[in-house]
């Protein structure tokens, strides 16, 4: 039988996050105990004030279509916060609200891609951008960004990537997975490439803007070249800095045939954004930041806690991330070491599933982001469960018989 499925779809990978929440929930529904470092949300509500403004737009009956792009207020309401907290000037129609900041890359990907043209997407990545721009028909351009550069996209690295057929680069900072936050100077550096490639346009996923930690800080890329405005997308959302993943509620920022064109796919697609959550995002982009600031203070503790953590464990090697909520340490040290049961654990896939057999911990392998030898450990969860998981990996370790002699070399980050 023919198939009805898209020869597109075929190269398309299931979100390997949500795999991974699957598994998890599989096994505890089995009455399995699992600690889970896959979460990809905060471990909290929504905020209270955020909640009853969601109520209260129900009971006053917004319960209807609003405008494709957003609501007006909205949209003012975001055009207000990237003056306030990024420095960034957009009208309210150079912006465009979406069911998250996801659907906006998606949209924006749709709206840009013509069949074999190329999105330069440094490795590790988030795993959503490579497969978004396949599925659109363009190619995505994988710049390997190792640990020895703090897991981030050189100059050199970009100017290499650039082609006559480059459309995008992709930027996420701070980044999933490996929490690193880019400096200005480095953005700097980044923006002075693009400057000299004007066909070359900008998305900067800065979803995670507010999770910073330490000397880290935040700025937008646009805020520091804006010559790039004309050729830039600004996404970003409400899911992680308001604990709002389930409302979906995500916007982007940029020149206005781009917005139109985007709001001209959702017209087609979704129509617009649930009208109660927007009604909920302009509460909690207008009230008051106390919450996000807790939860940043949260983030901060559980990070110092799970790299303090997983760095006592041989085999494991953990760089301190500098935002977002997730570590990537290196499992290079536990790759060749037999279990228990006689097998070999032969890439990070295999310390996943090792783990969780072994130890009922979750994680997420890095190949799945790009960057094999590592896993993807989230600390969006308690104090409590960081302490047992790591506890449980650390005993899960020390049944493995670990490879000679690396071993003894992994094993002396202290
Ligand atoms: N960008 C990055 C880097 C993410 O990690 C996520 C979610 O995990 C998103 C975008 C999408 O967020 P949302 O669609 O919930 O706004």
């Amino acid at each position: 039988m023919t198939t009805i499925l898209s020869k597109r779809l075929g190269g398309v990978k299931p979100s390997p996050s949500m795999a991974a929440k699957q598994r998890v929930d599989a096994l505890r529904a089995a009455g399995r105990r699992v600690i889970d470092f896959t979460i990809g949300e905060p471990d909290f509500p929504t905020p209270a004030h955020i909640v009853k403004a969601g109520i209260d737009a129900l009971a006053a009956g917004q319960t209807r279509y609003t405008a494709s792009a957003g609501t007006l207020p909205l949209r003012q309401a975001i055009a207000a916060k990237l003056g306030r907290e990024n420095g960034l000037a957009y009208a309210p129609d150079e912006i465009v609200v979406g069911c998250g900041a996801k659907h906006i890359i998606y949209d924006a990907l749709a709206a840009t891609l013509n069949e074999g043209d190329e999105v330069i997407v440094p490795a590790p990545y988030w795993v959503s951008y490579p497969d978004m721009v396949a599925l659109h028909g363009g190619r995505p351009v994988i710049v390997p960004c190792g640990a020895d550069n703090g897991f981030k996209l050189t100059p050199a690295g970009l100017e290499s990537a650039v082609t006559r057929r480059t459309r995008w680069l992709i930027l996420n900072s701070p980044n999933n997975p490996t929490g690193a936050v880019y400096s200005a100077s480095e953005l700097k550096a980044l923006s002075e490439v693009l400057l000299r490639h004007p066909h070359v346009w900008l998305l900067t996923d800065e979803i995670y803007e507010h999770f910073v930690y330490g000397q880290a800080a935040h700025v937008s890329p646009v805020k520091l070249a804006p010559e790039l405005q004309l050729r830039a997308l600004v996404v970003n959302g409400l899911s992680k800095a308001y604990a709002m993943t389930g409302w979906r509620i995500g916007y982007g920022a940029g020149p206005l045939p781009l917005i139109k064109a985007i709001t001209l796919l959702l017209t087609q697609s979704t129509t617009c954004a649930a009208g109660v959550s927007q009604a909920a995002a302009v509460t909690a982009l207008e009230g008051p930041q106390q919450c996000v600031t807790d939860a940043a203070r949260l983030f901060l503790a559980r990070r110092d806690s799970i790299v303090e953590h997983l760095n006592r464990i041989p085999g494991i090697r953990c760089l301190p991330p500098d935002g977002a909520f997730y570590t990537f340490p290196s499992v290079a040290g536990l790759i060749g070491a037999t279990t228990p049961a006689g097998k070999s654990l032969a890439s990070d896939a295999d310390v996943v599933m090792y783990f969780l057999d072994e130890a009922g911990v979750a994680a997420i392998d890095g190949s799945s982001y790009g960057m094999p030898g590592h896993l993807r450990m989230s600390f969006a969860t308690s104090a409590e469960q960081i302490e047992a998981g790591c506890a449980a990996l650390a005993q899960a370790v020390a049944a493995l018989r670990l490879p000679v002699p690396s071993l003894r070399k992994e094993n002396s980050h202290a």
